[in-house]
């Protein structure tokens, strides 16, 4: 059993599709283990997309994570950071796979509705930003 970190973006949140998302993930058979609404800072922004300091677009990239409430999931099933990436779809919605969470509601590359961790290490970093411990008691692995 593995876990996965997802991040419903600003965008996914301000237009209502908190409950559509949360539906395609438990539909492709992820479990939500636990969840909840936050409003990042523009340092919890920075800090979290750090590895993206030097890219062109952090700058815009920053503004839009702390523009609005976003919702923070822990994702468990076998293969969860790649099973997630797929429902997920390309990081452009133009490129995106027809049926995937990216194809069906991202505006644009920047405010493409949903981040989920590229790799299991980068998932346990970035589980552990956002959640405790006692937060993820209902992992089953
Ligand atoms: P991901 O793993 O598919 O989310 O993609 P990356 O790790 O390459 O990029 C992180 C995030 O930065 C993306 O999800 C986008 O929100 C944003 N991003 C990536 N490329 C661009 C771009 O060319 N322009 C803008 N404005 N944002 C971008």
């Amino acid at each position: 059993m593995e876990m996965t970190f997802s991040i419903i973006k600003p965008d996914g949140v301000r237009r209502n599709l908190v409950g559509s998302i949360l539906g395609m993930m438990e539909s492709a058979g992820l479990r939500i283990v636990t969840t909840k609404m936050i409003h990042m800072s523009r340092r919890e922004a920075e800090q979290f997309y750090a590895v993206h300091k030097e890219r062109p677009f952090f700058g815009e990239l920053v503004e839009f994570m702390c523009s609005g409430p976003v919702v923070v999931s822990a994702l468990e099933a076998p293969n969860a950071v790649v099973k997630y990436r797929e429902l997920m779809g390309a990081t452009d919605p133009k490129k995106a796979d027809k049926g995937t969470i990216r194809a069906v509601h991202a505006l644009s590359i920047g405010e493409n509705t949903v981040h989920g961790s590229d790799s299991k290490e980068n998932a346990a970093i970035e589980l552990g930003f956002f959640f405790s411990g006692t937060e993820l008691v209902n992992r089953a692995g």
